[in-house]
């Protein structure tokens, strides 16, 4: 398999996977109406997990991933986020959002904003945060994700990648323990996706709880723990990426891999 954007040794040292489980989904099912869009889904992730999620256009995964901070509602089955089962109640929901920071494939910067009061605007709102601080906190991430010089710009003015970077730096100022990612890369200049893999990288070497869906195979090859492949609203079938990609189980897999690698 040829990737483009792995030349660089990813350091697995750090991304030990705990006892202590992150997410816990128990026979989870959600409909569209009358549409059925995900069935008896069971995942567990452990905290320090990386897991990849693959699969086809409209199999799900999307949908998935927003139920886990309740973007989505679902209508059976238990949603369980450290510890706090997802249900109606606004102040659960509110707790579980505080936990998990989510990047979306369009970053969904305020135009209007600059940098720093993109990343700074819910710490001060939602979280009460001094205004100072919450800088502080903003120019620390920027810095991580290396754009610090661009924190006075207006979004427009950045690439495609440097806003995504963006993007990830405003959902770590939130402090998540978790990480959802919808595509980060797929709208994004072949160029400009190396920068953000690399973003997502650090923070796997770090020990972040990762989901991220993801066509960047390299990506979950060198990074991910465990790969989860779906269709038709189901998790097909799920194994440790080397096992995933050499060796397939189901059909399905089979004829996905060998249309995307
Ligand atoms: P994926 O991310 O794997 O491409 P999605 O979770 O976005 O899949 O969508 C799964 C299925 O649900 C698709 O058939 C899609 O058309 C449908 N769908 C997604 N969002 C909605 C919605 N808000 N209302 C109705 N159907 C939806
Ligand atoms: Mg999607």
């Amino acid at each position: 398999m040829t990737e483009p954007h792995f030349e660089r040794q990813v350091d697995r040292s750090h991304m030990q996977v705990s006892d202590e489980v992150a997410i816990q989904i128990e026979n989870m099912n959600k409909w569209y109406g009358q549409f059925h869009v995900l069935r008896d889904i069971d995942l567990t992730v452990q905290r320090g997990e990386r897991i990849v999620i693959a699969g086809p256009s409209g199999s799900g995964k999307s949908t998935l991933i927003r139920c886990i901070n309740r973007l989505e509602e679902h209508q059976q089955g238990k949603i369980i986020v450290d510890g706090i089962e997802l249900t109606n109640d606004l102040k659960n929901i509110d707790k579980i959002r505080r936990e998990v920071g989510m990047v979306f494939q369009h970053f969904n910067l305020f135009p209007h904003l600059t940098i720093l009061e993109n990343l700074t605007l819910a710490p001060i709102w939602v979280r009460k945060t001094p205004k100072k601080e919450a800088e502080a906190t903003a120019m620390h991430y920027l810095e991580k994700v290396k754009i610090p010089e661009q924190a006075d710009k207006y979004p427009g003015q950045l690439s495609g990648g440097q806003q995504q970077r963006v993007a990830i730096a405003r959902s770590l100022c939130m402090k998540p323990r978790i990480m959802l990612f919808d595509e980060p890369t797929s709208a994004l200049d072949p160029e400009m996706i190396k920068e953000v893999l690399d973003t997502m990288i650090e923070l796997a070497e770090e020990g972040m709880t990762m989901l991220c869906v993801t066509h960047e195979m390299g990506f979950a090859q060198a990074v991910a723990n465990r790969v989860i492949f779906m269709a038709d609203g189901q998790i097909v079938e799920q194994n440790n990426p080397h096992d995933f990609f050499n060796n397939p189980k189901s059909e399905r897999t089979q004829q996905f891999l060998s249309q995307i690698l």
